[in-house]
């Protein structure tokens, strides 16, 4: 088997400020393998330290996993290789996965296991953090374009003012709410937040620190955890005793690992929602073929292309009236991506 990488830079529509600094663009690397029949599959590694490897590591990880399998390693084989290393291992998932879809004639959702067609996804708009007046003119004009489901970031703000900001969208917009304090508060001033304002969203999403699991599981109210996740694993995680689990593909090590988790979790009750840590096109369509994969997925965070100021390629899953459109293509329908940076 033949395989590739190839470096990339995609500078954000606006720097992004997050705990660990201003991010200014999704820097990465494109993983190609051709088999000896001459089916090809793409796989994108977007490592964001925090979530992933850091960057250095990733190419390192990458490159090696590469020359191994030109070597003629078994492919499936070097991918155990990987673990440690969730974006370089995303990579590789991905490009063989898309492989195996591809050589098979099905979409890569099918190919992932889903019993029928499935045309679109539900996706969720963020309204980032702003004063009221400017949360609720997002907030409206989110739902204006059709989306269902919005997700407000609080916990950089003063605990009455997230809550007066979320009551405010409650009263704007007939839609679904979500809060993400993106482990902000403090134990006292979660339950306080859920206690205000708990029954008008559909769920405060880590508000607490992420390895404060035994203070998430006292909350009472509806919670969702994401970060916690990425820094203990899913088994760990439970538990926290979340009613749903935020799975990003690129932090887990893969498409094939986040759906395998997507299933664990529904085995404990827990709602699975699926999203982007802001990745390239290869990465975000994979993410889309995982969500149409899961049966009833609710809204995902899978509305990022827009962050990005430019892509990998041409979006085959655009997000209109609410949901992303699944790609019915062999595999996942990037692998002409490649072509882009020739
Ligand atoms: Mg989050």
């Amino acid at each position: 088997m033949n395989a590739a990488i190839r470096p990339f830079s995609l500078p954000l529509s606006d720097p992004l400020e997050t705990a660990r600094g201003r991010i200014e663009r999704r820097e990465g690397f494109l993983l190609r393998v051709e088999s000896e029949d001459e089916t090809v599959g793409v796989g994108e590694a977007a490592p964001l330290p925090g979530w992933t490897e850091h960057y250095d590591e990733c190419e390192l990880a990458l490159a090696n996993a590469a020359e191994t399998i030109e070597r003629g390693d078994d492919a499936e084989a070097v991918l155990e290789n990987l673990d440690g290393l969730p974006a370089a291992r995303h990579a590789l998932d991905l490009a063989l996965a898309d492989l195996r879809a591809s050589r098979a004639g099905d979409p890569l959702y099918r190919h992932f296991g889903a019993a029928s067609r499935v045309e679109s996804v539900p996706v969720n708009a963020t309204v980032g953090d702003a004063d009221i007046e400017k949360t609720v003119e997002a907030a409206e004009r989110a739902a204006d374009a059709g989306f269902d489901c919005l997700k407000l970031k609080v916990g950089a703000r003063p605990l009455s003012a997230d809550i007066e900001r979320v009551e405010a969208v409650a009263d704007a917009v007939d839609a679904d709410l979500r809060a993400d304090a993106n482990a902000a508060w403090s134990r006292q001033q979660a339950q306080q937040f859920l206690d205000a304002v708990g029954d008008r969203l559909a769920y405060v999403e880590q508000p607490l620190p992420a390895t404060d699991i035994a203070g998430l599981a006292a909350l009472s109210g509806t919670i969702a955890i994401d970060e916690t996740v990425a820094e203990v694993g899913f088994e760990d995680a439970l538990d926290a005793n979340p009613d749903a689990v935020v799975l990003k593909p690129m932090a887990l090590g893969g498409p094939r690992r986040a759906v395998e988790i997507a299933e664990e979790a529904r085995d404990e009750g827990i709602v699975p929602v699926v999203t982007t840590t802001i990745d390239g096109a290869v990465a975000r369509t994979a993410a889309v073929h995982v969500a149409a994969a899961i049966p009833d997925i609710p809204a995902c965070g899978l509305a990022t292309a827009k962050l990005l100021d430019s892509d990998l390629g041409p979006d085959i899953a655009p997000v209109a009236d609410g949901r992303a459109v699944v790609p019915q293509g062999n595999g996942n329908g990037t692998a002409d991506t490649w072509g882009y940076h020739a």
